[in-house]
């Protein structure tokens, strides 16, 4: 029962990210409702074949927070990864809709994120490399789960090659070129839930001059950090960004892709490697366990912080899995 284009009908475009584009497809054999991910791999066949042997390690993944596997396949020049559909879509979907998630809401998708990272790291051994509110799904079953994680070293490698990838989830140890560990994601985890309980990015608010980084989505290749060293003068950096704002503009606030760095990326990162984490404020709006958790995902020495099993005995997580919250109430509501 191999998985073949011809017997998934196209239905409707999800979405494109970053090196690639993902459908909802139909296999009309089994009637089967899947989401097809494209991707276009610039790469010999030999590669092609290697990276489609490493992906058969997620049909072993099984965890009702990681999204199932049906199968990939090559349809030149293209990879297709074919795995389950979730009807709600990304959390940042989610929140572009509906605002700001209400915090409640926030605890069970950490608890869910925490889950399936230890899930992938216990049992395979596996990092996740980009966890972000566009690889966390809902479906309304009110279940969460992640996908795109990186199981296959070629794919990841490819990736890079061909594409540069989103960075600004990225940890500060990763942005200054160290060793990938657990506890990156566990920072990418921090940016995230932060960004679902205030409905925005959140590198933004801290001074008035920057607010063009309010809708700001850097790219950047995730396994090679540029040089922090060659950083642009305030004037370059100026004509740079008014260029980047006309092309924003025009592209409809998609993220800057193919062109490699801009200026203000570089900014952003050296803004995530100086400056003092982002934390969930105004402090009274949210519960004072809500904030520490962000906190310690937030410690900009992962020495400091937690790895997802220790967290999932934090008291917020503790919490949010006896909490009453109905997710799938809650997404009935949009
Ligand atoms: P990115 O994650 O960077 O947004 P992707 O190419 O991975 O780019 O995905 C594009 C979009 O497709 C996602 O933002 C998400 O909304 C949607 N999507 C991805 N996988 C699924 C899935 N299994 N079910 C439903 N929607 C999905
Ligand atoms: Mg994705």
């Amino acid at each position: 029962q191999d998985l073949k284009n011809e017997d998934l009908k196209d239905m409707q475009e999800l979405g494109q990210g970053n090196g690639g584009s993902v459908k909802k497809v139909e296999h009309t054999p089994s009637g089967t409702i899947m989401a097809k991910k494209i991707v276009l791999i610039d790469a010999k066949p030999s590669v092609r074949k290697q990276i489609l042997r490493e992906l058969q390690i997620m049909h072993d993944c099984n965890s009702q927070y990681i999204i199932s596997f049906y199968g990939a396949f090559i349809s030149d020049p293209n990879i297709c990864i074919c795995m389950e559909f979730m009807d709600k879509g990304s959390l940042d979907g989610i929140y572009k809709k509906i605002g700001p998630i209400d915090i409640d809401v926030v605890g069970k998708v950490a608890l869910a994120v925490l889950e399936g990272l230890t899930y992938l790291y216990d049992v395979h051994r596996i990092i996740h490399r980009d966890i972000k509110p566009s690889n966390i799904l809902c479906n309304s079953k009110g279940q969460i789960k992640i996908c795109d994680f990186g199981v296959s070293g070629e794919l990841i490698n490819s990736i890079a090659d061909t594409f540069v990838g989103t960075s600004t989830y990225m940890s500060p140890e990763r942005i200054q070129g160290a060793q990938y560990t657990v506890k990156s994601d566990v920072w990418s985890l921090g940016i995230s839930l932060i960004e679902l309980a205030l409905g925005r990015f959140p590198f933004a608010d801290d001074s008035s001059d920057n607010s063009d980084l309010s809708d700001f989505e850097g790219t950047l290749s995730p396994s090679r950090p540029g040089p922090l060293s060659a950083l642009p003068s305030a004037k370059q950096r100026e004509a740079k960004e008014k260029a980047d704002k006309r092309k924003k503009r025009k592209s409809k606030g998609v993220s800057l892709q193919g062109g490699g760095m801009t200026m203000s990326i570089l900014e952003l990162l050296q803004h995530i490697v100086n400056e003092p984490a982002p934390k969930l404020t105004p402090e009274d709006r949210f519960p004072a366990q809500a904030e520490a958790f962000v906190d310690s995902c937030l410690f900009k020495d992962p020495d400091a912080r937690l790895t997802p099993k220790d967290l999932l005995k934090h008291p917020w997580i503790e919490q949010s899995r006896i909490s009453s919250m109905d997710l799938e109430a809650w997404t009935s509501t949009f």
